[in-house]
């Protein structure tokens, strides 16, 4: 076993890298968390994934816990994924026409998900929950949306929006440049807190258009529903007629084989799709009950558009990650490896003294610095944040690469084995000095 800590890792050349990018990228980045602000340092320029692992500028290798935040669900460059991307980039990259490939993924993913009869396909998470947003007040006729602190979908204007603990309160943007009349229309909830769902409908049931939610969130670090919350939700929802609507973007094939509907038996109204469906290129979508699909553009009046939509590059990925996911025994690869790596976690956590909770769904995980699980955002906020960060630069010395915030689900893929668990266990022991 090749030790990753072997020789001193110099960073020289993502130094360098990052300097340069800071001169014409806001933050030297195309997406905050990845400049390493949470945690501090330099963040690692990669120049290519293999596998299971990530290989920096400087040559340095790290074994890969962030997955590009979820979608290698089969690691990096996986032949299959690459030869179905080469064979499709053979025959043109895009014609802005219908291909078979989109029906072909759109029927993958309608088989996937009971509560699925059509779907339309995106680029981005962000532009799936965007859209989910318009469809859902087209469809109620009223403006409300609730979302939950801490759950993320995306940056759409309207979802951009927090609030206060513990009280319904309207939203407050949490980003210049979104105006408080366009996050008037959100109500933000804590996650988990059921009660406080039922009040707001006993009030304003009425107005909502629609609950909108990471079934089991996973922008917070993984925090799953507590039983009886999503029924709960699906119960309230159907009573006063708003649409139930989980955002898997992050959970479709990453809690459960097919996704976290079918985990908890709930059948949303509408789902958002990612990460996962586009197979490591950029695809979303969403999708759900016919009658309300059949209201977007061209069958119906709510309009949605996108020049890449359906690229069949992506289109061509993402069925091919779905194929070999579809195998005997290659998801199961993935959550036994999460399940052992949780419990190497919380084993040399526990030897060393440190107060760690793991929270583990199917694919997903996050060492919680805290000695209580997390049930909420303001659970989350309260764990031990300068724990995590050394933990992290510990670690990633030690040749493992984990999300750079306390706030990120860690995932695991088909690929990651007993070479790699051994390397964790070998990274733990040094992070935690036995
Ligand atoms: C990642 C994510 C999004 C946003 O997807 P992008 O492709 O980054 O725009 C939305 N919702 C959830 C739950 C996510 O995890």
């Amino acid at each position: 076993m090749t030790d990753l800590r072997a020789g001193v890792r110099t960073t020289a050349a993502s130094e360098r890298l990052f300097a340069a990018a800071q001169r014409v990228l806001p933050g030297g980045v195309n997406s905050p968390v990845r400049a390493f602000r949470g945690v501090g340092g330099t963040p690692r320029f990669i120049s290519r994934g293999e596998g299971a692992y990530l290989v920096d500028a400087d040559g340095n290798r790290y074994l890969d816990l962030v997955l590009s935040w979820g979608p290698l669900i089969l690691g990096h460059a996986h032949p299959e994924v690459l030869a179905a991307i080469v064979t499709a980039a053979g025959r043109g990259t895009t014609y802005g026409a219908p291909t078979e490939l989109e029906v072909r993924l759109a029927e993958r993913v309608v088989d996937t998900f009971p509560s699925i009869e059509m779907v339309r396909f995106v680029s981005s998470g962000t532009e799936a929950a965007m859209s989910v947003v318009r469809l859902a007040r087209a469809a109620t006729g009223r403006r409300a949306i609730v979302k939950f602190d801490g759950c993320y979908h995306g940056h759409a204007d309207p979802l951009l929006a927090s609030a206060g603990s513990g009280v319904a309160t309207l939203g407050l943007p949490d980003s210049p440049g979104v105006t408080p009349a366009t996050v008037a229309d959100t109500l933000v909830l804590p996650f988990n807190d059921l009660a406080a769902v039922e009040s707001l409908f006993a009030a304003r049931g009425d107005e909502i258009a629609a609950v909108l939610v990471e079934p089991v969130a996973g922008n917070m670090g993984v925090v799953p529903p507590v039983a009886g919350f999503l029924p709960g939700l699906r119960a309230l929802t159907r009573r006063s007629g708003a649409l139930l609507v989980f955002d898997e973007v992050m959970t479709g094939w990453r809690v459960h084989p097919r996704g976290a509907q079918v985990l908890y038996g709930i059948e949303p109204d509408l789902t958002c799709l990612g990460k996962v469906v586009g197979g490591g290129l950029p695809a979303a979508a969403y999708g759900g009950r016919r009658d309300l699909m059949e209201q977007i553009a061209p069958a119906g009046p709510v309009y949605q558009a996108g020049t890449l939509s359906g690229n069949p590059l992506a289109m061509a990925a993402g069925l091919a990650t779905l194929d070999v996911l579809d195998r005997d025994g290659v998801w199961d690869r993935a959550e036994r490896w999460a399940g052992r790596a949780a419990e190497a976690v919380s084993r040399r956590a526990a030897e060393a003294g440190v107060p760690v909770t793991v929270q583990r769904v199917g694919t997903m995980l996050t060492p919680f610095f805290s000695p209580d699980p997390v049930r909420d955002y303001s659970g989350a906020r309260r764990t031990d944040r300068a724990a995590y960060n050394g933990f992290f630069h510990e670690m990633l010395e030690a040749g493992v690469y984990l999300p750079p915030s306390a706030f990120e689900a860690a995932f695991t893929s088909s690929v990651h084995g007993d070479a790699e668990l051994e390397l964790l266990e070998t990274a733990l022991a040094a992070a935690w000095q036995r």
